[in-house]
């Protein structure tokens, strides 16, 4: 019997709903941050200074939602996971992942060993 399957419903579900709720925040974000980067494109009459701005919030709104997308597609996996029925196993060693790192972090592909593990490159 695998692992989710011994996971209550109930809270897989729970998970779920976060995940869900995240992903629609998250896109939201994304979706702002590129407006507001073709805002920030401007109509070609800016000084240097403003040229200078401009590509300093570009560059900004770039980095933070490119984060929000890999967080983004972390979250489709996880919701995959849950499909599949393997949803709270670390994807490295299969192993189960403690239920506080997937209240802080739902999610989180790798238990807190894999995790630190890839946090020194060594996965
Ligand atoms: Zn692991």
């Amino acid at each position: 019997m695998s692992l989710s399957r011994r996971m209550e419903k109930q809270r897989l579900d729970d998970y779920r709903k976060r995940l869900l709720r995240e992903r629609e925040e998250l896109l939201g974000l994304v979706a702002r941050a590129q407006e507001e980067g073709r805002f920030a494109d401007g109509e070609g009459t800016q000084d240097l200074a403003d040229k200078a701005a401009n590509s300093y919030t570009k560059e900004f709104l770039f980095h933070q939602s490119s984060n929000e997308r890999s967080v983004l597609q972390l979250i489709e996996e996880a919701l995959a996971r849950i499909q599949e029925g393997n949803y709270g196993q670390c994807v490295h060693c299969g192993g189960p992942m403690e239920s506080k790192r997937l209240e802080a972090v739902p999610w989180a592909r790798h238990c807190v060993p894999c995790q630190e593990m890839q946090d020194q490159g060594l996965l």
